[in-house]
């Protein structure tokens, strides 16, 4: 499936050939930090199938087993765009925040659930309205 995306101020734009069947959410705790959510939700694509227009800025994560992961993102608005390896990469992995497509791309596994947020299987039941009424004004998000 062939997707695109953007960061929100347009200074990067991505075209990317993905397996829909390869949408991973992560728990993990280092995810929650760098995605400013309870959760990231992932895609990977082969870096041969991936097309980046503009510079994203990349900060090199080392997780507890010593893997290293440069996190890219956009130095103008901070939208997290990727991750990849520091050196010789053949893969990204596509955050689908910035996906358009994102909304027809639904997990297909979830891993370090241990680490998941307790409430997140509450969410379902927490009232809500299809837009912001009665609720938080703008200048909270
Ligand atoms: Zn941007
Ligand atoms: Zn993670």
């Amino acid at each position: 499936m062939q997707i695109n995306g953007s960061c929100h101020c347009g200074a990067i734009t991505f075209t990317a050939e993905i397996d829909p069947a390869r949408v991973m959410v992560c728990h993990c705790t280092d995810c929650q930090i760098l995605s400013g959510s309870p959760f990231r939700t992932v895609v990977a694509a082969p870096m041969a199938k991936f097309s980046l227009r503009g510079t994203p800025k990349s900060y090199v994560k080392v997780a507890q087993s010593g893997n290293r992961r440069a996190q890219m993102f956009c130095p103008d608005c901070g939208t997290p765009l990727y991750a990849t390896a520091p050196e010789n990469p053949t893969s990204v992995a596509i955050r689908l925040g910035c996906v358009e497509q994102r909304a027809q791309l639904g997990p297909a596994v979830q891993i370090w659930q241990h680490s998941a947020l307790p409430w997140l299987a509450d969410l379902a039941d927490v009232p809500g309205t299809p837009g912001q009424e009665g609720f938080l004004p703008a200048s909270t998000r």
